[in-house]
């Protein structure tokens, strides 16, 4: 095959349809979520003339200053933050994106209540848990999940899913399934796990939405 008939996008949605048939999965229950953070308008309008419309964005400002122009022309994108959230950019994130990944603490969960009361607007979120238990990542500890769900409950915020971000550098299977395992047993359907690298493995354990970057775009500059 020639470099200039080769459609990344078309290639993804291969290899998910292809990791769904294996799984004995339909793959209209896999979202893809092209991760557009760092790339310019530019970049991102081929996947959007080829049908894409979910991405993924990491964070608030960032999204704020590309998306509102885009949106204009296609205006059924869907935004997803995937990046860590800060309290105080809780009521930006709500009025911006359509679905939040990053929900790891009880002071985020009460800002993002608020701010979805005040905008009467209720965002899906997952619970961001750190499978790894990794002293500088995100998330909650796995013990912490119940509790948090319950001050959702609490706050009415709708928590679909539990997401994750393996460890770097180890096979990432453990984890994923770990994560399976924990939304299971609190009754949740969704699961944001699985990356360029990894995803097909993700969807073989249960992946719902999976979030790739560099497998779309290339290597990011930074
Ligand atoms: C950047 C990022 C991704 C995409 O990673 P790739 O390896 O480029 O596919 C997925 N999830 C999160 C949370 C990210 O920050």
């Amino acid at each position: 095959m020639t470099d200039a008939t080769f459609d990344p996008l078309n290639e993804i949605n291969r290899q998910i349809a292809a990791s769904c048939k294996i799984a004995g999965r339909n793959p209209d229950a896999v979202q893809l979520i092209a991760v557009s953070k760092t790339r310019s308008a530019d970049e991102i309008l081929p996947l959007l003339k080829s049908g894409q419309r979910v991405f993924g964005e990491n964070r608030v400002q960032e999204a704020e200053a590309k998306w509102p122009a885009l949106k204009t022309e296609f205006p059924d994108v869907q935004l997803h933050l995937i990046g860590q959230l800060q309290s105080n950019k809780a009521a930006e994130a709500v009025a911006i994106f359509d679905c939040i990944h990053s929900l790891d603490r009880l002071s985020l969960l009460k800002a993002l209540g608020k701010a979805m009361r005040e905008q009467a607007k209720s965002v899906p979120c997952f619970l961001q848990v750190n499978i790894g238990a990794e002293e500088q990542k995100g998330g909650c500890a796995i013990a912490d999940i119940p509790a948090l769900l319950a001050a959702a409950k609490d706050e009415s915020i709708p928590v679909i899913g539990l997401m994750c971000l393996p460890p770097a550098d180890i096979e990432p299977a453990p984890f994923f399934a770990l994560l399976a395992e924990l939304a299971a047993r609190n009754g949740l359907g969704q699961l944001s796990m699985g990356m360029s690298d990894d995803f097909g493995t993700a969807i073989m354990l249960g992946a719902t939405h999976i979030r790739i970057g560099t497998a779309l775009f290339g290597k990011r500059a930074v």
